[in-house]
């Protein structure tokens, strides 16, 4: 089992490798800098989205499917089928939230760690918010 941190560094080193990792964000002018950011956010929404659709088209939310053949992993040693369904949606939530702290610089593990250490103190629901 892998770290969230093992996780974030293999995420950037894939990404890498399939050419995501071109531009260092840090290096941008303001505005370009701005875009790429919320560009990354916005694809995690896109992530969500596809998970809503899995659910719509009537897949049930534990449900993994195989639909194709990967092309491209035929012969390599790799999975060579696509995952398909909610679950697959929620790796790649994850997936993209790493790369976005990846590149970014953050420490994820480090901040869902205090994140969680803040949450437990918030109280039943959070003071009452109905959902
Ligand atoms: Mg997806």
């Amino acid at each position: 089992m892998s770290t969230i941190k093992e996780l974030q560094q293999r995420v950037g080193e894939i990404n890498a490798a399939n050419g995501w990792r071109t531009t260092n964000e840090a290096e941008l002018d303001g505005k370009a800098r701005v875009n790429s950011q919320i560009t990354r956010l916005a694809l995690i929404t896109t992530e969500v989205a596809e998970a809503i659709e899995e659910i719509r088209n009537g897949h049930a939310v534990d449900e993994t499917y195989y639909p194709d053949a990967h092309p491209f992993a035929v012969g390599t040693g790799a999975a060579p089928f696509k995952p398909e369904g909610v679950p697959s949606e929620l790796a790649d939530i994850v997936i993209r939230a790493l790369d976005a702290a990846g590149a970014w610089g953050i420490d994820l593990e480090a901040i869902i760690e205090e994140k969680l250490a803040y949450n437990i103190t918030r109280g039943h629901r959070h003071g009452g918010k109905a959902v």
